[in-house]
């Protein structure tokens, strides 16, 4: 039907009124032809504001057959209504797609909303995680996935953008590995990846480090005797070799211990053995081996809060404390000095090292903690280190919930700050 502006119904309605004055004037008549044609007109609307009304009411009916002005409200809202459609039929389309790609994406996708419950999740996670839809949508997200540490982590995710890894609740044998996004208002998108493969490789890798390392350890230390048994004898053949084969020899079995030692903290759990440390009479221990090690060349200084203890694992923390100070001895050359301290401070508990030594260039301090990262070879080389030593420490750092801050200049010297969270304190009775 052909669309006509506004202002032709309001001509012809004009026109209508002007004929029925004209018509009740000529007739004598005027007042109830007026009234007829004013009766009939207000019918006409209101049958037809029915007609629309019940239409509404079941919108997918066929709209009413009209003419004039309400033909033309009809049309226009059945072109409005099948625009409305298309529209939708798009954005359907549009969601379909993003389920069907969310669904063919291999990580179990869950999203929950500020009170953990669970709005929406993907196929991966109806089979990885043995979900059921529609029953799992709506309960929270902790009733399936009951691991205690899940919960934990969940509570302080948004603040540590951490991961966690957890046995797969439906099959042991699988470990998952959990990240988050926070999106929208109080939304996040939690994103569960298996990594069972990636772990038995690492575990594999580990174990070949520790198994190679230790059938070494017993050859070595057999060539290690005979060394420096030829070293005390008066006649030895070469005694410049023999020196060079124990320095070399004595690098090795240091390499060994080390590499034991780090496969010993990955394969021990953070939460094994968790004890009170007396802290004070650790720290009286690593003082006598320091000045061992240093043989009274440094300025060696111990700052050490009494009655400061803390809950850990002594043996880690004996090792990660002993390589950071045997670091401060190795990199400061003599005269320099060296002050370990023991404090307890607003931040944390802080076990420090700093010295006046050889310092670290400002672009290596993010990589030391690797594993072999060395910030020079020859200085490495001289000192006899093994490159593994802050490794170590880190790694029993992440298990005590600690950090390590590092700030060094060249030249200068170098601070090393252990910081561990206030909770791990005890405060030791004196004269216990
Ligand atoms: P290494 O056994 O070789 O000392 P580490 O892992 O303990 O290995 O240290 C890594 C590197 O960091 C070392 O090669 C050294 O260059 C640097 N480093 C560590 N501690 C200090 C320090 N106190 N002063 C200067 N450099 C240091």
């Amino acid at each position: 039907m052909r669309k006509r502006h506004w202002k032709y119904h309001v001509t012809r309605l004009s026109i209508g009124i002007v004929l029925t004055l004209l018509i009740g004037w000529w007739l004598g008549e005027l007042v109830l032809l007026s009234a007829a044609f004013l009766l009939g007109y207000l019918t006409w609307q209101f049958y037809n504001a029915i007609r629309l009304f019940r239409w509404l009411q079941s919108w997918h009916s066929d709209p009413p057959e009209s003419f004039g002005m309400w033909s033309e409200i009809f049309d226009r809202i059945t072109a409005l209504q099948k625009q409305n459609i298309k529209r939708n039929r798009q954005y359907q389309s549009v969601i379909d797609d993003f389920e069907g790609m969310a669904d063919a994406f291999p990580d179990a996708t869950l999203v929950i909303d500020s009170h953990d419950i669970i709005r929406w999740f993907n196929d991966s996670a109806v089979k990885l995680l043995s979900l059921k839809v529609p029953a799992d949508q709506g309960q929270a997200v902790t009733n399936l996935l009951r691991e205690p540490a899940f919960a934990d982590w969940l509570a302080v995710q948004s603040k540590i953008q951490s991961r966690l890894e957890i046995p797969c609740p439906a099959d042991d044998n699988i470990t998952l590995q959990i990240s988050a996004v926070r999106f929208r208002k109080n939304q996040r998108l939690l994103i569960l990846r298996d990594v069972t493969d990636v772990q038995n490789l690492e575990r594999m890798r580990r174990d070949l480090v520790a198994n190679v390392s230790h059938e070494l350890r017993t050859p070595l230390t057999v060539l290690l005797g005979y060394l420096e048994m030829l070293k005390a004898q008066p006649d030895k053949p070469d005694p410049q070799a023999i020196r060079r084969m124990l320095k070399q020899a004595r690098q090795m079995h240091a390499l060994l211990e080390d590499l034991l030692e780090l496969s010993r903290l990955q394969e021990s759990d953070s939460h094994d053995d968790i004890a009170e440390v007396d802290m004070p009479a650790l720290l009286a221990q690593l003082k006598e081996q320091a000045d061992d090690v240093g043989q009274g060349v440094h300025k060696l200084r111990f700052d050490i809060e009494p009655n400061l203890n803390m809950r850990g694992t002594e043996a880690d923390l004996g090792s990660a404390f002993q390589n950071l100070i045997v670091n401060a001895i190795r990199y400061t050359p003599a005269q320099g000095s060296i002050e370990v301290s023991w404090r307890e401070t607003d931040d944390g508990l802080i076990f420090g090292v700093k010295d006046s030594g050889v310092g670290i260039p400002h672009r290596d301090i993010p990589r030391i903690t690797e594993r072999f990262y060395r910030v020079g070879s020859d200085r490495n080389r001289q000192s006899g280190g093994t490159g593994l030593g802050l490794a170590i420490v880190k790694h029993v750092l992440n298990s005590h919930d600690a950090r390590l801050e590092i700030s060094s200049a060249l030249g200068e010297g170098s601070e090393f700050r252990c910081i561990f969270p206030l909770k791990r304190k005890i405060h030791a009775q004196s004269g216990v």
